[in-house]
């Protein structure tokens, strides 16, 4: 209806009217400000999403070097091997753990090479605890060479008589595999007593002849 052709039939509300279609049509040619425009999001603080990133990297980063150091200190910190005898004819890893766990909490070796006593195989090899945990030894007085040597010890008392085949077999294999693997070369193999007053591990273990023999065999082999 065209109110503005008949304002006396609507009399005093036509005025109302007409300001309701002005305002109606005001409203109309304005742009709708909620539904155009952008969506308002809360804001962020750019300070926090730039703390947030070195944070992350400065973690990830003491993570690797935690677990780097760790395997470092389990795999390659090896530069020393360290050869003992027992000396007492009758043993195995857990008859000298025994013996040892009072004084050094476990057996003080790494690695023991049995003699056939006490139900082991001559020429057997025993891993103590100590070598699976990677743990330092205690079969020296020098603080070094417990914490960077792999302590090996022969079941049986090589002052008194020779090594017998098996387990001098087992000797060389043993510190050939070991050289290998830490990369740790011939002239680090010491005996027991090349470093303190000891007759370990007796005058029947050559340790220059044992040395000799590594450095020949490893050069057949080269890796
Ligand atoms: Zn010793």
């Amino acid at each position: 209806m065209d109110y503005a052709k008949r304002p006396w039939i609507f009399g005093s509300g036509f005025r109302n009217k007409k300001k309701e279609i002005k305002k109606k049509e005001i409203e109309r040619n304005q742009p709708l400000h909620h539904s155009d425009s952008k969506p308002v999001l809360p804001k962020t603080s750019p300070s926090r999403k730039i703390q947030l990133r070195p944070l992350l990297i400065a973690i990830t980063i003491i993570i690797f070097l935690l677990l780097g150091t760790r395997y470092w200190w389990r795999e390659m910190r090896w530069r020393y091997i360290i050869i003992h005898h027992t000396a007492s004819d009758v043993g195995n890893l857990a008859f000298y753990r025994k013996q040892h766990k009072a004084r050094w909490g476990d057996l003080a070796y790494h690695i023991l090479i049995e003699n056939g006593s006490l139900d082991t195989a001559r020429g057997q090899i025993e891993y103590s605890q100590r070598w699976h945990k990677r743990q330092y030894n205690a079969s020296t007085k020098k603080t070094y060479l417990n914490y960077f040597g792999i302590a090996v010890a022969l079941v049986g008392n090589f002052e008194n008589h020779p090594v017998p085949t098996i387990q001098a077999q087992t000797l060389v294999k043993l510190l050939l595999r070991l050289s290998d693997k830490y990369n740790i070369p011939p002239s680090r193999i010491i005996g027991h007593g090349e470093v303190q007053n000891t007759k370990c591990p007796g005058k029947y273990i050559q340790i220059s002849e044992l040395r000799e023999l590594i450095a020949k065999k490893r050069k057949k082999t080269p890796h």
